[in-house]
């Protein structure tokens, strides 16, 4: 098969467009025939050597879908010809974390397509089963690639995490982005105020289209006081944090006495300075949030087949594109997603 292999941890130029050996499914494992693999800022993030689980010579890429072509011994339940999509990592489905609903905190298995298990810069792609969901038919392969990561994601940030309330001022950083589009979507659906922040102006009318109630654009990433002026002085009562370190402190400032910041993404993998101060006189809590459930992803493709969310694929692009497509990226270009197709 054809496959984008990265052989170095660095630039783009280590991510390389190959013939590899076809692989095999084993026990509890099915092969799928990738269709569409959409393209995330934490590929870049791994593809920079910042995510210590992956060794190259790698093939990234977890936001996968594909019909399944081969079944691996024991696998009941999937048959050649189904349709599927990755969540992004797996879980043991049997630990404390598993059973309460929290998969993403299991720690039996952890692994993730793109990091341990290969990904799906590829034309053919393993994964067990317990890493994959059911596509429904109404949906196309490169909505179906990028739904997990981004509505499922936004499922996770905003109805289980973040537990958003009707009337709550929403304050969403790297608002533009495929989990941002998402996120100021179903934070609206759900009944809040969205406040968008984005550091390109350009991006502004997509936020708006997306149903944003109000967009700051801040260049230099100074947006507290805009939140301020846009909410009568008040600041946020909810921050959905995409950026991470490099919004975390005006983040801080933007946010009313009470409110709660939902932390989902760090694309820099930077560390911040924090005044604790400013945590406990306005007596804030800072939540974690990480990847997607199986009921989730189904509650997002749902979501998103019923068209009460609306995808963004920005470009679909030959698996030849991976490098540019990282460029892309990194230079804050995309708003929504790129997704790569073996067959483009
Ligand atoms: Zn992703
Ligand atoms: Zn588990």
């Amino acid at each position: 098969m054809q496959a984008v292999v990265l052989h170095q941890f660095g630039s783009v130029d280590h991510l390389r467009l190959q013939s590899v050996a076809d692989p095999r499914p084993g026990p509890g494992e099915v092969l799928l025939r990738v269709r569409a693999c959409g393209v995330c800022y934490h590929d870049v993030i791994n593809r920079r050597g910042s995510l210590p689980r992956t060794s190259v010579p790698a093939i990234l890429g977890h936001e996968v879908a594909g019909e399944v072509v081969e079944v691996g011994p024991g696998v009941h339940d999937w048959k050649i010809g189904d349709r599927a999509a990755t969540l992004q990592r797996m879980s043991c489905g049997v630990c404390s974390a598993c059973t309460s609903g929290r998969t993403s905190l299991c720690r039996r298995d952890a692994r993730f397509f793109g990091e341990e298990l290969p990904g799906g810069y590829a034309g053919l792609m393993v994964a067990p089963v317990g890493g994959i969901g059911r596509v429904p038919d109404g949906i196309p392969w490169t909505v179906a690639a990028t739904v997990c990561c981004t509505a499922g994601t936004a499922v996770h940030v905003v109805r289980t995490r973040g537990r958003i309330r009707r009337g709550e001022t929403v304050l969403v950083t790297g608002a533009s982005g495929g989990v941002g589009l998402q996120v100021v979507q179903l934070a609206r659906l759900d009944g809040a105020r969205v406040i968008a922040v984005t550091s390109n102006p350009a991006k502004v009318a997509a936020l708006y289209n997306a149903g944003a109630h109000e967009v700051v654009a801040a260049p230099g990433l100074e947006f507290a006081a805009g939140v301020r002026r846009v909410t009568d002085g008040d600041g946020a009562q909810v921050a959905i944090e995409i950026v991470g370190s490099a919004t975390f402190g005006q983040t801080l400032k933007a946010m009313a006495p009470g409110g709660r910041v939902i932390v989902v993404g760090n694309l820099e993998t930077g560390t911040i300075d924090l005044n604790p101060g400013l945590v406990i006189v306005k007596e804030l809590e800072i939540l974690g949030a990480y990847a997607t459930t199986q009921g989730e992803l189904e509650e997002a493709l749902q979501l998103t087949c019923a068209r009460k969310l609306t995808p963004f694929v920005t470009d679909v692009l030959p698996l030849g594109d991976a490098a540019r497509a990282h460029v892309r990226l990194e230079n804050r270009e995309v708003a929504g997603r790129l997704v790569l197709c073996p067959d483009a």
